[in-house]
C-alpha cells in the first residue's frame, strides 16, 4: 500500500490529468481512496480538480464523518462511501463529468455495445444509472444495483463513476470510457457500428484471466435474460454464419423481422403503382 503522502501526491497529479483532458470544468468531479479499512482519503468540496495540492485532501471514515482536514470533503462523498460500502475490492474511485461520455448520458444511450475488445475484456458494458439530484442521497441510491458488477457507470444527465483497484486504475477506466465514447460517437456518424459477435464476446472474456484482469462480474450468457445483479450485460449478436463482426444494419433488419421493412421503390414504379390503383378503381 502506497504512503498517505503519496496518494496525496497521486490525487493532485489525477485531479491534473482530469482537468488538463476537459473531463472536470470548474470545480467539477471528485477522487477518493482507502487509507486503510477505516479511513479514506478524498478531494475537498468546491475546488478546481486541476489546481489542488496535497495538504488541502480531507480524511473520513467509512460513515462520511471527517477526521481530518480544513476543508469539507466532497459534495459527492455519500456516491464514493456507497461503492466502498457495496465493493471491499475497490480501493479507489473517481468521479468527473467527460464530455463525449457525459453526452451519451444526457441522451440516455448506455456504453454497452461490444465493438472494442480492451473495453469488452477491461469493463464490459458501461450502464447508465438513473438520474438523481447530485450531491443529494438519490445518487448512491441510483448507482446502487450497477456498482456491484460495474467498474464504469454512467450517470444520467450527469457524468461517470469510475473504481479501481488503485487510484491509477480508477482513473485509466475513466480515460476509456471516454475513449470508447469518442469512437462510439464517430462510428455512429458513419453509418452505425459493426459489433463483435456474441462468440468473440465469449471468446475475448476468456482472455481476461491470461492478462491477469479482473472484472467485477461476468457477461450475461443472454442479454435478453439478463439477471443484472450479477452479470453484465453487453449488446452482442448472435451470428449464425460464424462472422466475428456484424454490421448493425443487418442485426437491425433481423430485429424488425420483416414486419415493418422498408421498401424502396424507383419514381417509374411507384407511377406504375398509382396508375395502376387508379386503373383498378374505374
Ligand atoms: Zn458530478
Amino acid at each position: 500500500m502506497p504512503s498517505e503522502q503519496q496518494l496525496r501526491a497521486d490525487i493532485v497529479e489525477i485531479g491534473r490529468r482530469l482537468y488538463a483532458r476537459g473531463y472536470t470544468a470548474s470545480n467539477d468531479g471528485n477522487i477518493s481512496v482507502r487509507l486503510d479499512d477505516r479511513r479514506l482519503l478524498m478531494t475537498p468540496k468546491n475546488v478546481c480538480k486541476g489546481f489542488m495540492d496535497p495538504a488541502m485532501m480531507c480524511i473520513t471514515d467509512l460513515e462520511g464523518r471527517k477526521l481530518a482536514g480544513e476543508r469539507d470533503p466532497s459534495s459527492e462523498m455519500q456516491m464514493h462511501l456507497e461503492v466502498y460500502r457495496q465493493r471491499a475490492d475497490v480501493q479507489a474511485v473517481v468521479h468527473a463529468h467527460p464530455p463525449i461520455a457525459t453526452g451519451f448520458a444526457v441522451a440516455g444511450i448506455p456504453l454497452d455495445r461490444a465493438v472494442l475488445a480492451e473495453v469488452v475484456t477491461t469493463l464490459g458494458s458501461v450502464p447508465i444509472a438513473e438520474y438523481a439530484t447530485p450531491s443529494t442521497k438519490e445518487l448512491p441510491e441510483a448507482v446502487r444495483q450497477y456498482v456491484k458488477v460495474h467498474d464504469g457507470i454512467l450517470l444520467a444527465n450527469h457524468g461517470a463513476l469510475t473504481l479501481g483497484a488503485d487510484l491509477y486504475s480508477a482513473y485509466f477506466k475513466m480515460e476509456t470510457i471516454e475513449h470508447f465514447a469518442k469512437i462510439s460517437l464517430v462510428a455512429r456518424m458513419l453509418g452505425g457500428e459493426r459489433l463483435l459477435s456474441r462468440d468473440e464476446v465469449f471468446r475475448l472474456q476468456g482472455l481476461r484471466g491470461m492478462y491477469g484482469i479482473a472484472s467485477p462480474a461476468p457477461i450475461c450468457p443472454d442479454p435478453a435474460q439478463a439477471e443484472p445483479a450479477d452479470c453484465q450485460v453487453v449488446q452482442a449478436p448472435v451470428s449464425a454464419a460464424g462472422q466475428r463482426l456484424v454490421p448493425e444494419s443487418i442485426r437491425e433488419r433481423r430485429r424488425s423481422d420483416g414486419a415493418d421493412q422498408e421498401i424502396r421503390l424507383t419514381y417509374r414504379e411507384l407511377t406504375a403503382l398509382i396508375e395502376d390503383a387508379v386503373r383498378n378503381l374505374k
